[in-house]
């Protein structure tokens, strides 16, 4: 199995490994172990200086057999095709697992957001829609704000797209703006979700919430909802956070032992998930390097900051207490770490399973979007919960019966559903 820590790897090592214990056959192979389509392309934009900066952008449609591609766009610096891929493939398997008829694909452009103005960022998402329009669309191919976009970039990109094809389509995008075609609960929706499945494994496990602790990586938007999430439905504590120190380029752990105050620690983090170090310190939190979130003596972890985290060292450092890691980023366990944590007994809630939550949300949007018709709050959240409970309960059912980790049975459950619409359509004998 392989040691890199590029998430595409990965993302084809973990395939590999369900793949030979199902038997698939090579065209399937074949067609899953890569994207069906990719564009990469680059977006000239008018800065505010008067000079045109060039940027290169991804996007990655992996498997439409189910339905249109759907996945996130992001904003990183260091982004690449292969991580693009992998998010891509990543999102064919949570939109399966989470049972919604989507696809898989994801969106990436190589730029450090807090480097560009706001025009700046309107200018470059919708130079982004002008060379990709006809590609993505309601029917085909629905981008998403992740890691770097927010939902006022979907509201410009929503914009350009109706302007070009000459009709109000708020489908073609998610994670709008409310009153822009958004939906209720999608900013929670992916902290909350994986706070839902977390209640459903310390069900399983025979575990009494209100007795737990966690400690979480990040504080960015899934972060943010998690900490909420663990104190208000489990009634645990969030012992710390942390987060990447946008000015001084290094992370840091934010902590309290009588747990953290996720709505106070809000207040003083700035829209990128950069918590105000000074004022931290002056409401009485510890701040440590960015890594020792991953050594508290905690009973769950909660990875929700990037990919490749938990790796064959950084797995060493982990507490024997912990008892759960649930995966809230994407691909934050190498296969290497993964197979130690499974050897420990570590309950670990796969991330296309954990955090699903969001494209869920993003999928009610679609449906009410089409249908002009807009649900109140609790509708959404009932309804998020109803597929998060069946999601994890559909996987914990295949990992008891097949007798394998709950990556590998989420995998069996959304692979078989991938290859049946797949040979449905006739695209596989
Ligand atoms: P975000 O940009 O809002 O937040 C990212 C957070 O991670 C920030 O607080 C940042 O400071 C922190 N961070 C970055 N590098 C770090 C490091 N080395 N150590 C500690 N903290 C670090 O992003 P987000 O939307 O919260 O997404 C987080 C993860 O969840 C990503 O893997 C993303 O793909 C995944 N995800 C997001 C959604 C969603 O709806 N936003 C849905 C599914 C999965």
């Amino acid at each position: 199995m392989s040691g890199s820590t590029n998430a595409f790897e990965m993302a084809q090592a973990q395939f590999d490994k369900v793949a030979d214990q199902l038997e698939l056959s090579q065209e399937i192979r074949d067609f899953l172990r890569y994207p069906a389509r990719e564009y990469h392309f680059r977006i000239p934009v008018r800065m505010d200086d008067g000079k045109i900066r060039v940027f290169q952008a991804y996007r990655v449609q992996h498997n439409d057999a189910r339905g249109p591609n759907k996945g996130g766009l992001r904003f990183a610096a260091n982004e690449t095709a292969d991580t693009v891929r992998a998010l891509a493939m990543w999102m064919t398997w949570k939109c399966a697992v989470a049972d919604i008829p989507l696809g898989g694909g994801k969106g990436g452009v190589v730029v450090d957001p807090s480097t560009l103005s706001v025009g700046e960022k309107e200018r470059l998402v919708r130079g982004f829609v002008r060379i990709m329009w006809k590609n993505i669309g309601p029917r085909q191919d629905v981008p998403a704000p992740d890691v770097g976009t927010t939902p006022q970039m979907m509201g410009w990109m929503m914009d350009e797209y109706s302007t070009l094809v000459g009709s109000y389509t708020p489908g073609t995008i998610t994670g709008k703006p409310l009153g822009g075609g958004g939906s209720e609960g999608r900013t929670e929706a992916t902290g909350f979700g994986v706070i839902f499945t977390v209640r459903e494994a310390m069900k399983h496990l025979g575990i009494d919430p209100t007795t737990t602790s966690a400690a979480i990586q990040g504080f960015g938007n899934v972060a943010q909802y998690a900490a909420i999430g663990f104190r208000q439905f489990l009634g645990g504590k969030v012992v710390c956070v942390s987060c990447w120190d946008r000015g001084d380029k290094k992370a840091y752990t934010f902590s309290k032992e009588e747990g953290v105050d996720p709505m106070f620690l809000m207040s003083i983090t700035d829209q990128y998930g950069t918590i105000n170090k000074v004022k931290a310190k002056e409401a009485g939190y510890i701040i440590e390097d960015g890594d020792s979130w991953i050594s508290k003596d905690v009973d769950v972890l909660i990875p929700a900051a990037l990919e490749g985290q938990i790796t064959a060292d950084s797995v060493k450092k982990i507490s024997k207490k912990v008892k759960i890691v649930a995966e809230a980023a994407n691909g934050p366990t190498t296969p290497e770490a993964d197979a130690v944590l499974e050897q420990n007994g570590v309950f670990v809630i796969p991330d296309f399973l954990c955090n699903a939550g969001g494209v869920t949300v993003s999928y009610f949007e679609g449906v009410q979007n089409d249908q002009n018709f807009y649900w109140g709050r609790d509708e959404v959240f009932e309804r998020l919960n109803h597929k998060m409970t069946d999601a994890f309960k559909s996987v914990l059912d295949m990992s008891l019966s097949k007798k394998v980790c709950m990556r590998d049975a989420a995998y069996m459950v959304s692979i078989d559903k991938v290859v049946k619409a797949m040979r449905l359509r006739g695209w596989i004998s």
